[in-house]
């Protein structure tokens, strides 16, 4: 069984790749690029790494024995203590950067991961609760520490620790996980309202996609909402009904939102719901690429289309495919973009660059032989910084046709 004690300090060397990845301040360390290490390393340790020539201190992380980045690095570098006082300073830091926010909304990303200097770890603030996502075992050695500066931070009503898939099959069966997910205060109805500019939504926080709902989308939807007054909106992929909500609220005449599952078309409709709006919203439940079809053989149109799909390339072999499927979507909703109508496009994949994502879509956008104007591309909003090449996932075209 795996243990959490008090984690040890090691000392560690790494080969001239490893030292180079470092001083370009990227925060994954391969298994291969360590040359030596002081001790047996244990999940969540601290790994000093000193350079080889010099001895001269590059970086602290943390020991990750089940994954093949076998060392995560922290940010900051120096004087990290990992103790109550170096957690809340972190937090609080994080917290500030994502200020200008609360003026728009209540419901933000507190921590992203490595591009906040705590890779493998999220935190996302919904109202008065607070989700912890991991995605390592790094930090479960840090947990009550964490959960402290949490506390004195935001004095939230509860905490909610989630764990990735890959998390949760290291610690089936560990005696941690019969602590339930409330990890702090009290959590009677799980479902919690927050708000995203002036559009109120609702979140499963223990049983949602990610945390409950996509933040990240939050400036996107708004641009999309105030589109779409007296407008007829196709919302393919809606999840929780996002950009629908938005459209919606904005005065749209009509929203179809597409989703697969039928509990997010659920979700989508009771979120409409909150904001007082039951008859101008329509739900399909089924695969876009079939739904889409049909629409197309129906001869639909709408004045705004938003495209959302989930990432379609997990691996790198999967890319080729993800970018064909990114332009048989846009092949099979440009038909039903009425004349002078208005698309936005959204890729979430991180294995895609901008350039691919672009290129390959604008093709298919030109070869309709249709006239139409880039009016914005949109990437990161602050609460999800981008430190590192693989932190960059979300980029967003706007087509003014
Ligand atoms: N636009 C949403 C987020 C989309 S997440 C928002 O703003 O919050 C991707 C969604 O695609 C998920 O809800 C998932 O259920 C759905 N999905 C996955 N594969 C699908 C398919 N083949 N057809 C339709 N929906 C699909």
């Amino acid at each position: 069984m795996i243990e959490f004690g008090m984690p040890k300090t090691l000392a560690v060397k790494l080969t001239a790749a490893g030292e180079r990845a470092v001083k370009q301040n990227h925060p994954w360390i391969y298994e291969n690029s360590i040359e030596k290490i002081s001790a047996d390393g244990q999940v969540g340790d601290k790994a000093i790494i000193f350079d080889k020539k010099k001895n001269r201190f590059l970086g602290i992380g943390l020991y990750d024995p089940y994954s093949p980045i076998r060392i995560k690095l922290l940010i900051p570098r120096e004087k990290a203590q990992l103790d109550e006082a170096w957690f809340f300073g972190k937090l609080r830091s994080c917290f500030e950067q994502r200020s200008p926010l609360f003026e728009i909304t209540n419901a933000y990303r507190l921590v992203y991961g490595e591009s906040d200097g705590l890779p493998g770890f999220i935190v996302d603030v919904y109202n008065d609760t607070a989700v912890i996502k991991l995605y390592s075992l790094i930090w479960m050695p840090y947990l009550d520490s964490i959960k402290k500066g949490l506390v004195d931070l935001l004095n939230p009503r509860a905490i909610v620790l989630r764990l990735s898939r890959h998390v949760t099959q290291l610690l089936e069966g560990h005696p941690i996980m019969d602590q339930g997910p409330i990890i702090h205060g009290e959590l009677s109805n799980p479902v919690v309202t927050f708000q995203e500019y002036n559009v109120q939504f609702s979140a499963h926080l223990l049983a949602g996609h990610k945390t409950g709902y996509f933040l990240d989308h939050r400036q996107n939807r708004h641009l999309v909402g105030k589109q779409s007054k007296n407008k007829s909106v196709l919302d393919v992929f809606s999840y929780a009904g996002g950009f629908s909500v938005h459209a919606l609220t904005h005065g749209a005449k009509h929203v179809v939102s597409v989703d697969i599952s039928k509990h997010a078309l659920e979700l989508a409709k009771q979120n409409a719901a909150l904001n007082g709006i039951f008859k101008q919203h329509e739900t399909r439940a089924g695969d876009a690429f079939v739904l889409l079809e049909e629409a197309n053989r129906k001869g639909e149109k709408f004045d705004v289309i938003i495209v959302d799909p989930p990432s379609f390339a997990k691996s790198k072999g999967e890319i080729p495919t993800a970018i064909k499927q990114y332009r048989r979507l846009t092949k099979l909703v440009l038909p039903l973009l009425d004349r002078g109508g208005l698309l936005c496009l959204a890729s979430c994949s991180s294995r895609i660059s901008k350039e691919d994502f672009f290129d390959s879509v604008e093709a298919e956008l030109k070869a309709s032989k249709r006239s139409f104007t880039l009016l914005e591309k949109t990437y990161h909003d602050i609460d999800h910084p981008v430190s590192f090449p693989e932190g960059a996932y979300l980029k967003t075209g706007y087509y003014q046709f």
